[in-house]
């Protein structure tokens, strides 16, 4: 930031308070070169975040969209809809969390993806066919397989053996 008088950037806040009831800090500063006395406001930016989709366009993120997928993959499934508003906003506080103003919609879909499986195993495969598409079979048993490696590793017991084919 430069003096608004000489163009000095060697300035020094001399008070700083909130305003705009709490939205923004009011800085007031001085010049050390000239003396002059300005003052600057300070504000969360929040700029819209769009996803940019497979097509190229892109769509402004939305928490009612993600959740609705997620209590589409949740249906009839013992999940609560706090968990998937949890979700919902946790995925659109990691996006913001970047500072960027675009994200792909892959990544969308990954967070979700990662946070799935620790909330409905078939919430996650039934949102996972959705979002992978699906078109190849393979694809679909890598994905169940992943499922599985994820739980062989969290449990030290063995488990027995599961029907890989999903009762969806
Ligand atoms: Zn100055």
């Amino acid at each position: 930031m430069q003096c608004p008088n000489c163009g000095s950037d060697d300035l020094k806040v001399i008070d700083s308070r909130p305003a705009e009831s709490n939205t923004c800090i009011r800085r007031r500063r001085e010049c050390n070169n000239c003396g002059s006395r300005f003052t600057t406001f300070e504000r969360i930016e929040r700029t819209p975040l769009l996803v940019i989709k497979r097509d190229g366009t892109r769509q402004e993120f939305s928490h009612e969209k993600v959740l609705r997928g997620l209590i589409r993959s949740a249906e009839k499934r013992p999940v609560s809809a706090d968990q998937l508003e949890k979700l919902a906003s946790d995925v659109e506080s990691e996006l913001r969390s970047r500072g960027v103003s675009e994200v792909p919609a892959s990544d969308v879909g990954e967070i979700i993806m990662n946070a799935l499986p620790d909330i409905d195993e078939v919430a996650y495969i039934r949102y996972a066919s959705v979002y992978r598409q699906f078109e190849d079979p393979t694809v679909f048993l890598r994905e169940i397989e992943r499922l599985r490696g994820r739980n062989n590793a969290e449990t030290t017991e063995n488990k027995p053996e599961t029907d890989p084919k999903p009762t969806i």
